[in-house]
């Protein structure tokens, strides 16, 4: 019982920071200034009072709509405020302090990425480098469980795996249909997932990122009926999936181990 106000104020802060990941996802790409003034209706250009602009509340409040042109607003937005406070919740609840913190970092940087491949189908190179060198820092300092120098090769052989085995799908996908399959974005993302998580979770990131995907890739391509044309951004799935590995997969991967022995 003594977590639930922290955990209350942790989610809140969480949502908060999802309202910013979500000016981060529409400033980044139209190379807007993030920290360049109040928030204005895209439409309408109207600026968005503070009492409009609380996490989830006031989308439910106006009903997905701008209140002064009723421009509806996606509903990604919400989902985006939502989905970074149950993620700061579970990570903290998972790992408390201060790992938490690190990994609030990273699923901070996925949720942004996942945000922008959503709208615009790329990943920002100036959100996952800076992840990368992040990801290899934190896992010597905060999230270390080893020696300084076994945490690095953790990390490095991360990056390597995880986006190793991308750029390889990658590639043989090109010499097979002669057509990009993976973007470099996706490559760079999965390398900052590595550098944070180590390669086993980041194999178990493309697993389910691809799975999830190829499910939702064919609802998709079925309801369209663009067939295989219709593509769908790789990194709406590895995003979420690398943030349930973080809070659930080495849990995972022990009771499957289990099982086989
Ligand atoms: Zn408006």
């Amino acid at each position: 019982m003594h977590n639930v106000l922290p955990g209350i104020f942790v989610f809140v802060f969480g949502a908060v920071l999802g309202s910013f990941l979500n000016v981060v996802r529409y400033r980044f790409p139209r190379h807007m200034g993030v920290a360049a003034g109040r928030s204005k209706c895209p439409r309408c250009k109207a600026t968005i009072a503070w009492y409009d602009n609380v996490p989830m509340l006031s989308y439910a409040l106006l009903r997905g709509r701008c209140r002064s042109c009723r421009w509806r607003i996606p509903p990604t937005y919400v989902v985006v405020e939502a989905v970074t406070g149950l993620s700061f919740l579970l990570v903290w609840l998972a790992f408390g302090w201060p790992q938490a913190a690190a990994y609030w970092v990273l699923a901070s940087l996925l949720i942004a990425c996942a945000g922008i491949d959503f709208d615009k189908g790329i990943i920002p190179d100036k959100l996952t480098i800076p992840g990368i060198i992040l990801g290899v820092v934190f896992s010597m300092t905060v999230l270390r469980g080893d020696t300084v120098t076994a945490s690095l090769l953790h990390s490095a052989l991360g990056i390597l795996v995880g986006g190793g085995s991308l750029l390889a799908v990658g590639l043989s996908y090109k010499l097979v249909r002669k057509v990009e399959g993976m973007g470099g974005g996706d490559i760079k993302l999965m390398a900052m997932v590595g550098a944070f998580l180590g390669f086993k979770l980041a194999l178990l990131t493309i697993f389910v990122g691809s799975v999830v995907g190829g499910i939702v890739g064919l609802v998709v391509m079925h309801r369209t009926s663009q067939g295989m044309r219709a593509s769908v951004p790789f990194g709406v799935f590895l995003s979420p999936a690398a943030i349930a590995c973080m809070i659930w997969g080495n849990d995972l991967i022990a009771a499957y181990l289990s099982l086989l022995r």
